[in-house]
């Protein structure tokens, strides 16, 4: 389905991006994943084998993203690095803030201008960005989280617009709660702020869906699949929602 595509996926060290990575590579395609801590992008490109790439980027650095865009020039982008961390508006320091943008949503920025121009010269492409159902509802506690993730969907519609023409796609994965790491530390908050147990705070976490239960980053990377194929060229600029049906726009 993917064969002869070479995918980057950022932050594909872990979590939803290393099932984006798995799966791209099951269907044929070349795999980079890129994230900042080498020893994860080596673990999963070496679960892949010796056709992956492991690049070190933070996606956040300017610099680091022209560096590894100058080596690389994927047909298909995901652009799904990011943080999340909670606080409420008034806790939420400087740095809090500038962090979540720099990284959610600069970092979608810098890869996306980064992988355009090949993309345009090809008359073909893919940037699938990892959005959130926060990118299309606020919730108490996660401001800058919430900002940052309506941002890439802003930029996602947009730049899906400017180059509709083109065979170029661009679209975002709305998830609901997913079973990752970044789940498993939301508990953990939660745990401390709260005094909950983390059973009670994970079963809180799952009746946000109206299925009761977390989403599996294997799930996310089926949709992504299907953005990323030749099947899915009539997808552009959706924001597409796999929550069970907490947002239903
Ligand atoms: P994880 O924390 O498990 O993984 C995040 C990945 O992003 C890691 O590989 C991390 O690696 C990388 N990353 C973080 N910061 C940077 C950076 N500055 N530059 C490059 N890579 C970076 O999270 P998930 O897999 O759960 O989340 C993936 C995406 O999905 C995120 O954008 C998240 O917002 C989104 N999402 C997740 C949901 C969930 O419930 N889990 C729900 C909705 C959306 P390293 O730290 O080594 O750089």
């Amino acid at each position: 389905m993917l064969t002869g595509k070479t995918a980057l996926i950022t932050g594909g060290g872990r979590g939803i991006g290393r099932a984006i990575a798995l799966t791209f590579a099951q269907h044929g395609a070349r795999v980079a994943v890129a994230a900042r801590t080498r020893e994860q992008v080596e673990t999963v490109a070496g679960e892949i084998g010796d056709d992956a790439l492991a690049l070190v980027c933070d996606v956040s650095n300017s610099a680091n993203v022209a560096q590894m865009f100058a080596a690389l020039k994927p047909d298909i982008l995901v652009n799904n690095a990011g943080i999340a961390e909670s606080a409420t508006l008034p806790n939420t320091t400087d740095e809090l803030w500038h962090r979540h943008l720099a990284i959610n949503l600069t970092g979608t920025f810098y890869c996306t201008r980064a992988a355009l121009p090949a993309m345009l010269e090809r008359g073909w492409g893919r940037i699938i960005n990892i959005a959130s159902i926060a990118a299309k509802a606020g919730a108490p506690y996660i401001s800058a989280y919430a900002a940052s993730k309506h941002g890439v969907l802003g930029l996602t519609r947009s730049v899906a617009l400017e180059v509709a023409t083109s065979g170029v796609t661009v679209n975002a994965i709305c998830p609901g709660y997913v079973d990752t790491e970044m789940v498993s530390r939301g508990v953990q908050q939660i745990t401390a702020k709260t005094g909950r147990s983390a059973e009670e705070a994970l079963e809180a976490l799952k009746r946000m869906s109206p299925q009761n239960r977390l989403v599996t980053a294997e799930e996310v990377a089926a949709l992504a699949l299907l953005l990323a194929s030749e099947e899915g060229r009539g997808i552009n600029g959706q924001g597409i929602n796999i929550d069970g049906g907490s947002v239903l726009f």
